[in-house]
């Protein structure tokens, strides 16, 4: 590594040609660009293939990128204030399409009003009968010769506040140009082992970055992006492969022996037969507690499941070698329905269990800590209040984590520093998650699965219906209750404001009490503004089979446990996510009697809100909804992905790029496996490039 390489991209970006200092500070406050190595990263985000100019008739689907050639034969400026925007039509041999401008009205008014042939670039869509561009690139063809063009120019982003400084996405076109006067091969430096790089054919680190801007035709591009990809998969698996590793080293408490407590309970209290893959978990984790180094198990298990009747045999196991255990859970309900029916499974026995979360009054809490700290509490049940620093144990052994997403990596490693021999970790998530958020979010963890319901469970009817069968639907609810049965009717959350679901859900409560009069049917509503009382009020009525409805939000996604419900009606839910819609199915169908999900939409439905709502209707296993979910939705939207925040990825996916991230995980894996510290010296650029980065202390921990 020569100095050399380390300086030049690092130069400020005031220095490369064209840019100067206050072109400089809007790059550094608009996105970030500091610095000759910054830019070099900045990658397009598409390439306009600059040979492929179609005819206007030749425009096939709403949503194409086009390129044209044509004139413009009529403009004008039209609406006011907000509405105010620039048209104009673009014609050329076979047709005309429009083109719109909401922004840079008097610019492109003044580009459009020189006349002659343009090349224009944009997204057409079918608006009332004709095509039409919103606020296309426009390009006077004079200006460019289409000879002279590179077959691909790359496109990149800008913001207002740069276009408006000579900074759009043509300019940056140059700047990157210049950058690649200025920078050689041997600037860029090879941070991918050689081994790695051969055994895959993978283009070089400079060819790559070049390419990624630059590139010859298709193929080269391709074999650009793949690279960087994988090098930005490899960057991420790598560190988590290594967390993984060090978990294996960490010294964890030994389990030596199970004792009374667990056998009691096994023996005597367990309400059932534990199911085969219930018995595999604990043998898993057994295992794990006997080696001397600490546990960290994701137990992944679909709804309905039973994940909690392992966690409480895993906390007696803990007991019975003389620690505490904790269990989180990351909402108050849940929290306490865990609390509750653990109390209840114990009721028979001299454990000691105590609840914790953010509404305990302070002199319980007070209590509570006391009592853990002298160890006179066995197990604590509660909220997020458990990773607050004032909650100190006098033995921790086992954390158990009821997280459902909602728990991110930094909170979970704060519940191993609570001793300095950290507890073992057991991470449940309610919801099965798909392969690729299972290898980042959850990357550093072991993997327990329970695939099979226990016995008994009939399989739940599906159906989706709209607005025009509401009355059918009722009826039929009617007959289920005539039946005997109970039935929930849950309304959608509405994100943007507490209010409006309330108003929602009031609304709601009053349609289906037209349906379900007084005289006749008991109807109890739960919801998140009511105080812990009357929630609970309403919700032991159902639970006691007093209510035959229960109208409710969300909130009873987790959890509850109604053998005796037998319908769970879901209204608009084309606004719920398929992962949602999947726990909530799973409130039904505990019981002995046919169950039935009933999906109640609009009339007017998208096409992707219909595939949606087939999905549901044909699938019933948790594990290939999340991957579908995962799919339509789009990584940005799921939970884990937001919250494992380290991912820093441009180009690569984690939604369509499983396959590169498979590879670059076993490629981590076997490096590891090699060169666990990165000693050899042919890893050492690597190894340079990891210190520099946020994750650094899981590298400099070591040696
Ligand atoms: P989840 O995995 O969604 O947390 P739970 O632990 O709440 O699931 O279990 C769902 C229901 O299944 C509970 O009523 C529980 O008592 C019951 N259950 C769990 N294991 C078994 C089993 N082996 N046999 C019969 N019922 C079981
Ligand atoms: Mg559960």
């Amino acid at each position: 590594m020569s100095n050399h390489s380390t300086n030049i991209l690092r130069t400020p970006i005031e220095y490369l040609k064209g840019v100067g200092p206050s072109k400089a500070t809007l790059l550094r406050s608009e996105i970030g660009i500091d610095t000759f190595g910054d830019l070099l990263h900045y990658y397009p985000f598409r390439h306009n293939d600059r040979r492929k100019i179609i005819p206007i008739a030749a425009i096939q689907h709403d949503g194409d990128f086009v390129q044209l050639i044509g004139t413009v034969t009529y403009h004008e400026v039209i609406g006011v204030g907000r509405k105010k925007r620039l048209t104009a039509q673009f014609k050329d041999k076979t047709g005309i399409i429009e083109l719109v401008w909401f922004q840079g009205i008097t610019f492109f008014e003044k580009i459009v009003a020189q006349g002659g042939q343009f090349m224009v670039y944009g997204k057409a869509t079918r608006f009332s009968g004709y095509w039409c561009i919103n606020h296309p690139e426009m390009e006077k063809l004079e200006k460019i010769s289409l000879e002279q063009l590179p077959a691909f120019e790359p496109v990149y982003s800008s913001t207002e506040k740069l276009r408006f400084n000579f900074l759009n996405g043509k300019n940056f076109t140059k700047l990157v140009f210049q950058l690649f006067q200025q920078i050689q091969e041997n600037d860029v430096e090879e941070i991918i082992p050689e081994e790695i790089l051969k055994r895959n054919q993978f283009t070089g680190r400079f060819k790559a970055l070049k390419a990624i801007h630059f590139p010859q035709d298709y193929q080269e591009l391709e074999q650009a992006q793949l690279r960087l990809k994988f090098e930005e998969l490899f960057i991420h698996q790598i560190g988590i492969c290594k967390l993984k590793l060090n978990h294996h080293r960490t010294t964890g408490f030994v389990f030596s022996k199970v004792g009374d407590h667990f056998n009691h309970f096994y023996k005597n209290l367990l309400p059932f037969e534990l199911t085969e893959d219930q018995k595999q978990v604990l043998r898993e984790i057994r295992l794990d507690t006997q080696t001397g180094h600490q546990m960290n198990r994701l137990l992944q298990g679909d709804v309905g499941s039973g994940k909690t009747i392992v966690a409480l045999l895993c906390m007696l196991l803990t007991l019975d070698n003389g620690f505490q255990a904790c269990l989180m859970a990351p909402t108050e309900i849940l929290a306490q329905q865990h609390y509750e029916s653990i109390v209840s499974l114990l009721a028979s026995t001299t454990i000691r269990v105590g609840y914790l979360s953010g509404k305990t009054k302070a002199k319980d809490k007070k209590q509570i800590l006391s009592l853990l700290a002298t160890g006179n509490l066995d197990i604590v049940i509660g909220t997020h209040a458990l990773i607050e620093d004032t909650v100190v144990f006098k033995n921790l052994g086992l954390s158990i984590i009821d997280e459902q997403h909602r728990f991110g990596v930094a909170q979970r490693a704060k519940l191993w520093t609570k001793n300095t021999t950290p507890p073992h970790v057991l991470v449940m998530t309610a919801t099965p998650i798909p392969r690729t958020l299972a290898m980042t979010a959850y990357g550093d963890l072991d993997v327990s699965v329970i695939k099979k319901l226990p016995p008994g469970r009939k399989p739940i009817s599906t159906i989706h219906r709209n607005e025009m069968h509401r009355a059918r639907v009722m009826d039929f609810i009617k007959s289920e209750i005539q039946q005997g049965r109970q039935a929930y009717i849950v309304y959608p959350l509405i994100e943007e404001s507490e209010k409006l679901t309330f108003e929602n859900l009031q609304a709601g409560y009053l349609q289906v009490r037209q349906f379900f009069p007084d005289h006749s049917y008991n109807v109890a509503m739960v919801h998140g503004k009511q105080d812990q009382h009357e929630r609970e009020q309403n919700m032991t009525s159902f639970v006691n089979g007093h209510a035959h409805i229960l109208v409710a939000t969300t909130v009873i996604e987790v959890g509850v446990n109604v053998p005796n419900a037998s319908v769970m009606l879901i209204e608009s839910a084309e606004r719920f996510g398929l992962s949602q819609l999947h726990q909530l199915r799973g409130r039904v169908g505990r019981g002995a009697e046919k169950s039935y999900c009933i999906l109640l939409t609009s009339n007017k439905l998208s096409a992707q809100g219909k595939e949606r709502m087939h999905i549901m209707e044909t699938e019933s296993s948790g594990f290939v909804i999340s991957e579908k979910d995962l799919l339509m939705r789009g990584p940005g939207d799921i939970d884990g992905t937001k919250q494992s925040g380290t991912l820093d990825l441009k180009l690569a996916d984690i939604v369509h790029d499983i396959g590169i991230m498979e590879l670059a995980r076993n490629e981590c894996i076997s490096l590891l496996h090699a060169d666990a510290e990165l000693n050899l010296p042919q890893h050492q650029t690597l190894k340079q490039h990891l210190l520099k980065r946020k994750d650094k202390e899981i590298w400099s921990k070591i040696s």
